[in-house]
């Protein structure tokens, strides 16, 4: 007989919920997203689709209906009724007894959560603190993999410190990205970040960060910096989905530039809401 044990209760094999044997519990074997809508409208879903839909490839995840994931997208988020939205959602291998291995067969499993985005105006006005911590990440970085243990040690120092999240150093000392956003400097009138690759995550905000820095008329320069030279930047802030852009007014404990959220990350800021109207 084979058993299974929830807490003091013995179930037997057979009788298990499929979610206790759910591949994303045992192998972190899955794919996520979030995406975020401003205003009652979903903000770049075919990006976030798109990678999505690179993450499932590039784990041998086949077989799932990209517009069946849309459609139960769109279903939720109508049903929840919430104008400023974050979206998550998760598709895993599937659920099957522990072993390396998949079958093939396997019929993937969807998860999909929807919560009311807190405002994050005062963070934009006033910026956060940043730590560092090590890039201790696999060497797929660009796949939104549910594997993210590196980044929940590295996030939780940074909250240990005070900080909003951890910026994170590789082995060679060049900074990849924080923990749980993308990267930004502004020297003069450039802007720095980490160039697209396998070391970081392909960032929707990143995508649109870019376009408005055209936009306002910035250079840009997508490369590596290290912490001395992030140190001695004019500006510096973060992307992501969920808060779009956040100045970064210290890091690792020291001020960047006046301590305020900076003249060209302000102009990007409204560039970008322009985007989302
Ligand atoms: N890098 C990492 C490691 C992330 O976890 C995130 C977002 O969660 C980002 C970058 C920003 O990506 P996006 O702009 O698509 O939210």
């Amino acid at each position: 007989m084979q058993l299974a044990m929830i807490d003091d209760k013995l179930v037997g094999m057979d009788e298990l919920a499929p979610c206790y044997l759910d591949r994303g519990i045992f192998f972190g074997d899955g794919v996520y997203e979030v995406m975020r809508s401003y205003n009652g409208r979903i903000f770049a879903l075919e990006e976030h689709m798109e990678r999505f839909a690179n993450s499932l490839a590039a784990i041998e995840i086949s077989g799932v209906d990209l517009n069946q994931v849309r459609v139960r997208v769109k279903k939720a988020f109508e049903s929840a009724k919430i104008e400023n939205a974050k979206i998550y959602f998760h598709i895993t291998r599937g659920s099957a007894p522990r072993n390396h291995n998949w079958d093939g067969n396997l019929k993937p499993n969807f998860f999909l959560t929807i919560s009311e985005i807190e405002d994050s105006s005062k963070m934009k006005e006033e910026g956060v603190s940043v730590s560092i911590y090590p890039d201790m990440r696999w060497k797929r970085c660009d796949i939104k993999s549910l594997n993210l243990l590196p980044n929940v040690l590295a996030h939780n120092d940074a909250a240990r410190k005070g900080c909003f999240d951890a910026i994170l150093i590789n082995d060679t000392g060049l900074i990849t990205e924080g923990s749980s956003s993308a990267f930004f400097a502004i020297f003069g009138k450039k802007l720095q970040t980490t160039p697209l690759g396998t070391s970081v995550l392909p960032s929707i905000t990143r995508k649109f960060v870019l376009k408005a820095a055209k936009n306002i008329g910035l250079g840009i320069i997508e490369e590596s910096m290290t912490v001395p030279m992030a140190l001695c930047a004019d500006e510096l802030f973060l992307g992501v989905t969920t808060k779009d852009i956040i100045p970064v007014i210290r890091f690792d404990e020291r001020k960047i530039g006046t301590a305020t959220c900076g003249r060209y990350t302000k102009q990007l800021i409204e560039e970008f809401h322009r985007f989302t109207e």
